[in-house]
C-alpha cells in the first residue's frame, strides 16, 4: 500500500524537494500552496501524513493544525502531523504540539531527515497494527491494534503521540515512568522532541481520559520523577 503524504509549504522551491525527495523515497506526494488549500486536501483526500509548514499565508501552519485536529467526526483528524518551523522558540515549538502536531522539523532542515521522521513515525504506528490487543482500565477501553480509545463506549480521538503515550503508560501500569524513558518507550529513541512535550501529551490525555483533569485518578505526577498510570 502506498502511503500518501500532504505537504503543505508556500515556498515552491522547499515544497518541490520535499516532494521528490518523498517520491523517490516510494510515496505519494499532495502538495497545497498555502493553509485553506491544504486543509481542503487534508479533509478530502485523507492523506497518511501532512508535512505542515507553520509560516503560511492566510490561514497559518497553526490554524490549520487546529483545524484539522478539531474535525472530530473526521478520520483525519488523527493522521500524523509533521510541522516545519523556521521559528526555534521553545514556546512555538510547544504550541504546535499543544494544538496536536506529532514532530517538528527545523528550519532549514535536510529532505533526507524529514523522509526518515516521517518513516519513524509510521514504524511506530504500524509497530501497534502487529501486536494486536485491547488495553481496559475500568470504563476506559485500548483496542491497540485498531488504534481505537473509548472511555464509556464513546470513542476518543488521539493524535498518534497521545496514543503512544497512552499505551506505554498502561503497558507500565503502577510503575513511575520518567519523561526521558516515556519519550524512548514511546515515542522511540529517534525522537528528537523536548522532554516537555512529554507533559503536553499527559495534559492532553488528562483532558480527555480523566474526569477531573485537575486531580487526575488515572495518570499520576510522582514529582521531580515522572509520571504513573494508576
Ligand atoms: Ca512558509
Amino acid at each position: 500500500m502506498t502511503r500518501t503524504v500532504l505537504i503543505i509549504e508556500d515556498e515552491h522551491k522547499i515544497a518541490q524537494w520535499v516532494q521528490t525527495y518523498f517520491e523517490q523515497a516510494g510515496f505519494a506526494t499532495l502538495l497545497a500552496a498555502d493553509g485553506k488549500t491544504g486543509l481542503m486536501l487534508a479533509q478530502t483526500k485523507t492523506p497518511d501524513l501532512v508535512i505542515l509548514d507553520l509560516n503560511l499565508p492566510g490561514l497559518d501552519g497553526l490554524d490549520v493544525c487546529r483545524a484539522i485536529r478539531g474535525d472530530k467526526t473526521a478520520v483525519v483528524a488523527q493522521v500524523p502531523i509533521i510541522m516545519l518551523t523556521a521559528r526555534v522558540e521553545e514556546t512555538d515549538r510547544l504550541i504546535g504540539l499543544e494544538l496536536g502536531a506529532d514532530d517538528y522539523v527545523t528550519k532549514p532542515f535536510s529532505p533526507r531527515e524529514l523522509v526518515a521522521r516521517a518513516r519513524a513515525l509510521f514504524r511506530r504506528l504500524d509497530r501497534y497494527a502487529e501486536a494486536p490487543q485491547t488495553i481496559q482500565d475500568g470504563d476506559l477501553l485500548v483496542e491497540v491494534d485498531a488504534h481505537h480509545v473509548s472511555l464509556g463506549g464513546a470513542a476518543l480521538d488521539l493524535t498518534p503521540n497521545q496514543f503512544a503515550v497512552l499505551v506505554a503508560l498502561l503497558e507500565n501500569r503502577g510503575r513511575v515512568l520518567s519523561r526521558a524513558q516515556l519519550i524512548e518507550l514511546a515515542l522511540g529513541h529517534d525522537y528528537e522532541g523536548l522532554e516537555r512535550s512529554v507533559d503536553v501529551y499527559i495534559r492532553q490525555l488528562r483532558r480527555k481520559i480523566e474526569t477531573d483533569p485537575a486531580n487526575p485518578q488515572r495518570i499520576q505526577t510522582v514529582f521531580g520523577v515522572g509520571y504513573r498510570y494508576v
